[in-house]
């Protein structure tokens, strides 16, 4: 006669074996990923977490952090009066996210960073997107300009307040390097890491596919004008030898997922290439070998083609012009008013004027804004409210 099982647990059922970090990446990842064993720590060092890693913890401090979340409410291109299908800062920033996991699970390599990286990369954009940034930078040009590549650093360094023990977010080593790689961008004399690299792949995928998706939406464009560009045309011939009639919606739809799948396998199949000709063995070799997440030469040429396209026909459209116009006065007007009046600067960045200064305060304040707030502010202090 058999006996019933003690204890309820099923026949055969394995009990729950915990895995360090170390080993989990160890079985997941590739030698030349950037493994959280490898890392070079905090600035304010930290005991680990029982079972979350360091990128892990990074990137749940970032989606806690107050920057973050005004992501939501800051605009990417077109400004929220526009319509409500065009993407803002966050939805971007989540597009890029998934193109990069996408690339960087393919290539197994550290999702937790590459994640990191990904929601951090536009941290400093300040209202109103570019516009904004342009005017700052004037308004700040005697303090050493503005930058929201740079912003993001001083935000997860110094502006956040989270935690009692630092200022900032404490973030790894990892990924402030990597988001100091976009200050300097094309002057790489040691390579980045290749989560570093595979973000600002999936950043241009992302931005140059939904800023034409929505420029299309605004009808700032037409699908024709869009078909006569090579990437486009290519990417639609490729979408009608699967489907034979599809109408204009769906065409346009269909070529937009495409795009993104052809630019993503082109970058996999590229990387996978170099990663085995320069024999690359290590996050170290990363460093000495030229650059691994690239496109080949034809997607890249067609590309390049796309976005001046997309700078003569959507960046500088009439009614992107005329945005830009407003919001800069009216950002240049506040820049003015909080210095005249600092006593209108929130407490905690008056106090900060001691340290950075007036001028550097009063930006970190504005950019820090959220677009429908730096209006709101605007018009309580200059229109009355
Ligand atoms: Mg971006």
């Amino acid at each position: 006669m058999s006996q019933a099982p003690s204890g309820g647990a099923a026949i055969g059922a394995t009990p729950f074996v915990p895995l360090t970090i170390a080993e989990r990446e160890a079985a997941l990842l590739a030698p030349y990923a950037m493994h959280s064993f490898d890392s070079a720590g905090r600035k304010h060092a930290e005991p680990a977490h029982p079972y979350r890693g360091p990128f892990q913890r990074d990137r749940d401090r970032l989606v806690h952090s107050a920057a973050y979340r005004r992501l939501s409410a800051k605009m990417q291109v077109f400004t929220g009066e526009l319509g409500d299908y065009h993407r803002t800062r966050l939805t971007h920033t989540l597009e890029v996210s998934s193109i990069a996991r996408t690339l960087g699970r393919a290539l197994r390599l550290n999702e937790d960073l590459v994640e990191s990286l990904a929601l951090a990369h536009d941290l400093g954009h300040p209202p109103f997107g570019h516009a904004g940034e342009d005017v700052l930078h004037a308004c700040l040009a005697e303090v050493g300009g503005f930058s929201h590549n740079a912003q993001a650093l001083r935000i997860v360094e110094l502006i956040e307040q989270r935690y009692p023990e630092f200022p900032g977010l404490n973030l790894s080593q990892e990924v402030l390097a990597g988001q100091a790689e976009r200050i300097r961008h094309d002057t790489h004399a040691v390579r980045p890491l290749l989560e570093v690299q595979v973000v600002e792949a999936a950043d241009s995928i992302a931005y140059d596919t939904h800023d034409a998706d929505d420029a299309l939406h605004l009808e700032l464009l037409t699908l024709d004008e869009l078909l006569e560009i090579p990437l486009w045309r290519e990417a639609a011939r490729r979408v009608r030898s699967r489907y034979s009639a599809l109408d204009e919606p769906q065409l346009k739809r269909t070529v937009l997922h495409e795009l993104i799948d052809w630019q993503v396998g082109d970058l996999f199949e590229q990387a996978v290439a170099k990663i085995n000709d320069l024999n690359v063995r290590s996050a170290d070799d990363v460093k000495r070998v030229p650059l691994i997440i690239q496109a080949s030469s034809t997607l890249a040429q067609q590309k390049a083609e796309l976005e001046r396209f997309l700078q003569e026909r959507v960046y500088r459209h009439a009614t992107v012009l005329r945005v830009r116009r407003l919001v800069q006065g009216e950002l240049r007007e506040m820049f003015e008013g909080y210095r005249e009046q600092p006593h209108h600067l929130p407490d905690s960045f008056r106090a900060r004027v001691e340290t950075v200064g007036l001028a550097r305060s009063v930006g970190d304040y504005l950019a820090g804004m959220t677009d429908r707030y730096a209006r709101h502010e605007h018009h309580r202090l200059f229109q009355g409210s």
